[in-house]
């Protein structure tokens, strides 16, 4: 071909020509027709396809329409109420409102509660739900989420993103320390006020984890108020004792401390602490720790056993009129005398089971609590004795040989168990 071409100049300029013509050709052809389709189809098209196409979410509905929330807001109004507020417009008729909401809770499942709002249907509502938090306790501190469900007429849908609130106590400043998991709030007294308090709480953790090996597992919140009386305006229904209190399901403790009472004020944050370590430590849905246990926990934290509570105790040893282990095995007496013997024996019982036993076995006891056991099988798994068992050898450490029966025991179970004691030491094993 080459050859050819060299041969003959003027095919080869032909050729070429014919080449270029192609090409121009082809171009101008290509070009012009989309231009020359598309501007028809824009004149024939019908008004109403020249609106935006509905988006996916409303599909399948025949006539486009959108939900549009204009706002979502909440107001709190601690510890009374908390109000929740939407208002929210569509094309079409707003039918179906839902709120959702789900308190965030450390151990428990989580339960979401769907609550219908009053409105009157149309293409603009405004609605509110007034939740009466009295109801629910709900203590300071405590986390939600919610989200609003919207449908309309046209049968779309809209969900808002959840959104998390804390219903904080905004009656107050509040001053914050942030320690490890622990978060320590107060609205009275100095920064080293706080600081006190936080080194008391850490303190309790400390020792906790050396003596028992449970530790805090998940964040703990702890508001400071300027005394009872003021955590009495926080709490719902306080008894009239309460000068602390905790809710470890929420991972919230409430006390009231005043500046003044600073030395009760670092033994109750111990004290409540250390009943959320017990408690995340041994959390489970089938059963609880004896009140003992849970109770003398929390006072071993605390430090030293109270000089009025010893007093107590040393009494009711000599007099020989300690409760049983086993009473206080499901609630405290209510009268405010025998509830300090019953919190002072607890804190010896815990005591007795550590120094004598050591700290491994207090956690494995935990533990085996945690899987959910009853209070005579767990003690039995760990150190080979049941309740009485216990009873026995711990007044056996005060030189005191048999359990008397005390208005405390009730139950015919115990009744019996007493006079076998009594009657006959070599059945129960103290001959
Ligand atoms: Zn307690």
């Amino acid at each position: 071909m080459k050859r050819i071409l060299d041969e003959n100049p003027a095919k080869k300029h032909l050729l070429l020509l014919v080449l270029i013509f192609g090409l121009l050709l082809a171009s101008f052809v290509t070009g012009c027709q989309p231009e020359t389709k598309s501007t028809p189809k824009v004149e024939l098209l019908p008004e109403a396809q020249t609106e935006p196409a509905p988006s996916p979410i409303v599909e399948p509905s025949p006539t486009p329409s959108l939900i549009n929330v204009r706002s979502v807001t909440t107001q709190a109004d601690f510890p009374q109420s908390l109000t929740f507020n939407l208002e929210v417009e569509s094309n079409s008729e707003i039918t179906d409102i839902e709120l959702r909401y789900k308190i965030k809770k450390v151990t428990m499942a989580v339960v979401t509660t769907t609550i219908k709002p009053d409105f009157t249907p149309a293409n603009r509502v405004g609605t509110s739900w007034i939740w009466d938090t009295r109801k629910a306790s709900l203590p300071p501190g405590a986390e939600i989420e919610y989200s609003w469900v919207i449908k309309n007429a046209t049968g779309d849908r809209l969900k808002t993103e959840p959104a998390r609130l804390i219903f904080d106590d905004s009656r107050y400043q509040w001053q914050e320390l942030v320690m490890g998991k622990v978060r320590l709030f107060w609205h009275q007294g100095d920064q080293s006020f706080g600081q006190q308090l936080m080194d008391a709480a850490q303190a309790a953790l400390g020792k906790l984890a050396r003596d028992t090996g449970a530790e805090l597992e998940k964040q703990a919140k702890i508001y400071v108020y300027a005394d009872s009386q003021d955590l009495h305006g926080a709490l719902v229904f306080p008894q009239e004792w309460t000068g602390g209190v905790a809710f470890p399901e929420y991972g919230v403790i409430a006390i009231g401390i005043s500046p003044s009472n600073l030395a009760w004020g670092k033994r109750t944050v111990a004290h409540e602490l250390a009943h959320m370590v017990i408690h995340q430590v041994t959390f489970n849905p089938y059963s609880d720790l004896p009140t003992w246990l849970d109770e003398g926990l929390a006072m071993y934290a605390e430090g030293d056993l109270r000089k009025d509570l010893e007093g107590m105790l040393t009494q009711a040893i000599s007099a020989n009129t300690l409760f049983s282990v086993r009473s206080l095995g499901s609630g405290f007496p209510a009268e405010f005398k025998d509830a300090g013997l019953a919190y002072a024996e607890s804190y010896s019982l815990v005591k007795f089971l550590i120094d004598n036993y050591g700290s491994e076995k207090m956690l494995n006891l935990l533990q085996v609590f945690k899987q959910g056991s009853g209070y005579d099988d767990a003690l039995l798994t760990v150190y080979g004795f049941d309740i009485d068992g216990l009873d026995d050898l711990w007044r056996a450490s005060f030189g005191l040989r048999y359990r008397p029966v005390t208005w405390f025991q009730t139950s015919l179970l115990d009744l019996a168990l007493a006079f076998t004691v009594v009657y006959s030491p070599k059945a129960a094993g103290l001959a």
